[in-house]
């Protein structure tokens, strides 16, 4: 009865999109049960048990002995509550500090023991590589191996650790991969694994706050220099004499002294040979280019470059290029340097790389607050773990200043006070900027400062991780997803450098440190510890409210860990931009008194206020952008299964030879069946790869000028712009069948294969990589301020 109210009440309490913990809990007595046994056996034997282990319990009580002996930790209940959440596929919610690296750890080992592939996402390179050896003994204890990733990583590098049965690396460079596998054309060549099971580190940060973000692949075609020498040659020739346009103006065609003309300027070669395919097709483009493109009427040149105009709609479409060359053709004409912005081969966001694999599951400091939308956009659900000693760290309210410069003075004075204590000080600003002036005024009061700004993950971790020493001030911007613990009295041995650095060490040698060097190390650090802790603990000061209260817990977080004294407060200014673009109050017009502090009683309603309202666009542009990518991404994954078929099968020789039976009979003749697979697979694929890009490049323009289009005939812009994605892609898909029969009918075809440059027809002489943010420095609130800013420019929906 008592339970049964007591359940209720659980039920009643819990929030929304979370899951229940007591079907973990249970488990609990049974892994505890377990422990004196599994101590009791030899590694190896430890090894065969994992090998073995039947229910996630059994994974539980194993890998906890796995992390007692390979790292001198032994899991607490609460760590195997949260690896059990993640072995069911759910987010977990367990505060900063509380050993997720571990949690996830058994996680990933327990998914790999039953046979699946993981991938632990990490936030960047230097956490992927930090925590893969870290972790490595308590996996080479459960006997399965684990590999890391980082962006110096050679492709047979990446092959090797996608291998492995629990592989570390970044969500970009796991999406580049994926992105950069988009343009091979041998299986051979290909380096990314087949998604199976991703366990996604600081969660929110990934799936939300960058779900956004595309990756974007791009590469620029070799336009030849010549392109110059061809667009003089043309310019030299006349029509009717040289050249013939046909009536409707959409072809043009050399005549005989036309090409006799051309053949002279280039030094007297005969261009109809198979030597000079090439220069034929330039000099065709180039004339195109010429005689078919009008300035001012198929395209425009602004600021140095050629911008087409749709003839539909007679506006400019920025993100468009001609095809094939085409472009610089007419940048040759116009005496353009080729424009080096290249083109956008393929791109993909991190949502849709996460939605590609069968179980996804993660971990973080704050995924209550985004219940919802994980449920929303992944159908994952949170489990909320309990600390494993309550915490005690003290919130203060937010502190409201009336200018910007009020506040600062407000901060440093702040810090000023809480140094002369020797109490350590965390400073989490929104912006660089920001962070710079702080502590220039931290200098001129006679504080030292270490200053975090983004640009060196290894570096800054060792720093964040020294945040806690007695009297140490440290200023950084974007705390959310560093992954770095800050313990007071400052790190620990062996955490004070990389942890890679040690565990580069043989295994053995670090366990034999001298006993007494190491029990003394101890003890300082204990001493340490206690000494700050009696002082009060971290002191976390944010000096702005971020975008969404979530950001805001993860700075607080980063003080209390594990039940230590800690606490934390926010400053506002009326002049922060959340205030100022989502207050929608007035300020409150109370007197404001020389030191600027406003007292009102509606100042904290005005900032949580601002911080919903801005909660909420972010939402409904993800929401939307979301609608926008829904579609394409669904027929990214049609040409990606197309594009694969076409890779490891016959599929495509077999196409082209139906349909031009008579070029196949004479091909075959001269050549073995191989070099025509081979050789209607790299045909097939230029096509596919092409007409990819060339419809992207189409959608992202439609997407753009949607809303005017369809506001001004009364349609629902989502619905047109699926209709339109609908109907381009068949129309790609048919092109490319035609494009490819029309090469492999034309294309010189020798035992090394189709020469598709001969035919003009290059694939990207190189490609790179980026993720698309407004400005990588930037603060989360200016990103999302700008990205609002366009939003709003837009007419609605
Ligand atoms: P989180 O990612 O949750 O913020 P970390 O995984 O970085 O936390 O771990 C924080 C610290 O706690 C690390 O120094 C780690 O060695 C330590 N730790 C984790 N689990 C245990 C444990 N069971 N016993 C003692 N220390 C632990
Ligand atoms: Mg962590």
């Amino acid at each position: 009865m008592a339970s049964g109210f007591r359940g209720r009440v659980r039920r009643f309490l819990q929030k929304p999109g979370t899951a229940d913990l007591g079907r973990y809990q249970r488990f609990l007595p049974e892994i505890t049960e377990q422990g004196p046994r599994l101590r009791g056996l030899a590694d190896a034997q430890l090894a065969a048990a994992a090998a073995e282990a039947a229910s996630a319990a059994d994974i539980c009580a194993i890998g906890r002995e796995a992390a007692r002996r390979g790292l001198g930790e032994e899991p607490f209940d609460v760590q195997l509550l949260g690896t059990l959440a993640m072995l069911s596929g759910q987010v977990v919610e367990m505060a900063t500090g509380e050993g997720k690296t571990l949690s996830g750890a058994i996680a990933a080992a327990g998914y790999a023991l039953r046979g699946r592939s993981v991938q632990v996402m990490s936030v960047n390179d230097y956490l992927a590589r930090r925590d893969a050896e870290w972790m490595r003994p308590v996996y080479e204890l459960l006997g399965v191996t684990v590999a890391w990733i980082g962006q110096e990583s050679s492709p047979q590098q990446r092959r090797l650790a996608y291998a492995a049965q629990v592989t570390y690396a970044s969500a970009s460079e796991i999406g580049f991969d994926v992105l950069r596998d988009r343009l091979r054309t041998d299986v051979a060549d290909l380096v990314a694994a087949a998604p199976d099971v991703v366990l996604i580190d600081e969660a929110d940060s990934v799936l939300i706050d960058e779900a956004r973000v595309p990756l974007v692949l791009a590469g620029a075609v070799a336009t030849a220099a010549a392109d110059t020498q061809m667009a003089q040659i043309v310019r030299r020739l006349s029509r009717r004499l040289h050249y013939e346009i046909d009536e409707e103006g959409r072809n043009v065609r050399l005549t005989d002294a036309g090409a006799r003309a051309a053949e002279r300027a280039l030094g007297g070669i005969d261009l109809y040979t198979e030597e000079h395919l090439d220069a034929l097709t330039r000099l065709n483009v180039a004339l195109h280019a010429h005689a078919l493109l009008q300035r001012d009427v198929d395209y425009i040149v602004a600021d140095g470059r050629v911008r087409l105009v749709d003839e539909s709609r007679g506006r400019v479409a920025r993100l468009q290029r001609w095809p094939d060359g085409l472009h610089a053709a007419v940048e040759a004409k116009e005496g353009l340097s080729a424009s080096d912005s290249g083109e956008i081969l393929d791109s993909m966001t991190i949502q849709s790389l996460v939605r590609r694999y069968p179980t996804v599951c993660g971990m973080t400091g704050t995924a209550v607050a985004v219940g919802e939308q994980l449920r929303e956009f992944y159908g994952l659900e949170v489990a909320v773990i309990p600390p494993n000693v309550p915490c005690v760290r003290i919130d203060e309210p937010d502190r409201l200043y009336a200018t910007v410069r009020q506040k600062e003075e407000a901060v440093a004075d702040l810090v000023t006070t809480m140094h002369a204590q020797g109490r350590p000080v965390l400073i989490g600003t929104l912006d660089v900027a920001e962070s710079e002036r702080l502590a220039r005024r931290l200098k001129l009061a006679g504080l030292s400062c270490a200053v975090l700004n983004a640009k060196n993950d290894a570096q800054e971790a060792a720093i964040v991780a020294e945040a806690g020493a007695y009297g140490s001030i440290t200023v950084s911007t974007q705390m959310a997803g560093r992954g770095t613990d800050i313990r007071l009295g400052g790190a620990k041995r062996g955490q004070r450098t990389d942890h890679h650095q040690a565990r580069d060490h043989d295994h053995d040698q670090a366990a034999g440190h001298d006993n007494d060097q190491a029990r003394d190390h101890d003890q300082a650090r204990d001493h340490d510890h206690n000494q700050v802790a009696e002082l009060g603990g971290l002191y976390v000061i944010g000096t702005g409210r971020h975008v969404s209260s979530r950001l805001d817990h993860q700075l607080r977080g980063r003080s209390g860990r594990q039940g230590d004294p800690g606490g934390s407060v926010f400053f506002v200014s009326m002049q922060d931009e959340l205030i100022v673009q989502y207050g929608r109050e007035a300020p409150p017009d109370a007197e404001v008194p020389p030191d600027g502090r406003i007292t009102d009683a509606r100042a904290d309603w005005l900032v949580g206020h601002a911080q919903r309202v801005a909660e909420g666009v972010l939402l409904d542009i993800h929401r939307n952008t979301w609608r926008y990518s829904k579609l394409i991404e669904d027929q990214r994954q049609i040409v990606l299964e197309h594009r694969d078929q076409v890779l490891r099968t016959g599929e495509a020789l077999q196409a082209l030879a139906g349909r031009c039976p008579e070029r196949f009979a004479e091909l075959s003749t001269a050549l073995d069946e191989d070099v025509l697979q081979k050789a209607a697979r790299q045909i097939a694929l230029y096509h596919l790869d092409r007409g990819w890009t060339e419809y992207l490049a189409r959608m992202a323009d439609i997407r753009e000028g949607i809303h005017l289009r369809a506001l001004g005939r009364g349609l629902n812009p989502l619905d047109q712009f699926h209709a339109e994605a609908v109907r381009l892609f068949g129309h790609m898909l048919d092109e490319v069948a035609r494009q490819s029969e029309e090469t492999f009918a034309t294309v010189p075809i020798s035992a090394d294969g189709a020469d598709l440059a001969a035919a003009g027809l290059m694939r990207a002489s190189s490609t790179w990589t980026y993720l698309v943010q407004d400005d990588p420095f930037g603060s989360p609130l200016s990103r999302a301020a700008r990205s609002i800013g366009r939003l709003i420019r837009k007419p609605p929906n």
